[in-house]
């Protein structure tokens, strides 16, 4: 079975992300959607919040879990059996950042393959960053985000 960790913050989740968990369906028997819980980070909404959010927009898809988790993400990989680990790219800069992650990862355990897949042009400008800089100025944030985001 093909299992594959997708994760990330998802403060808040937003249709880039959305796209890159639907698209990973097609490859991977089951997508496990993984909110990195750290103690070091400022989040805009609680992990429960974000967490249900998630869990309300894949509501209608059985292989699409949605887990909280602390640690090392290969550790926390290797610890539910996922074999790949997804990972969404934008930019250069995406790829610069990403490309760091995945090669320490490999080296750390080389049985689990990182995978990326490119956003389309109608996602690639979406970050969670921007959303949430629209959403404390009170902008309108739902050209961004799936309809189950409200608040
Ligand atoms: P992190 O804090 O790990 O960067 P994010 O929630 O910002 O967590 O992102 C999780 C994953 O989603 C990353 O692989 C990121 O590159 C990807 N991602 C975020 N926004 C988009 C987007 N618009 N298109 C494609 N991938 C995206």
């Amino acid at each position: 079975m093909k299992i594959a960790l997708f994760p990330g913050s998802f403060d808040p989740l937003t249709k880039g992300h959305v796209e890159i968990i639907t698209k990973g369906l097609s490859f991977f028997d089951k997508v496990i959607v993984a909110i990195g819980r750290n103690s070091q980070k400022k989040y805009l909404f609680d992990i429960e919040t974000r967490k249900q959010w998630i869990s309300d927009v894949f509501k209608d898809f059985p292989s699409v879990e949605v887990v909280i988790y602390e640690g090392l993400t290969i550790d926390f990989c290797h610890k539910i059996g996922a074999n790949f680990l997804l990972r969404g790219l934008r930019s250069c800069s995406d790829f610069e950042y990403e490309k760091g992650i995945a090669f320490a990862n490999k080296e750390m355990n080389p049985q689990i393959e990182t995978v990326f897949l490119l956003s389309s042009p109608a996602t690639f400008n979406i970050s969670s960053t921007i959303v949430r800089d629209i959403i404390v100025n009170n902008g309108d944030y739902s050209h961004f985000v799936p309809k189950e985001i409200k608040f």
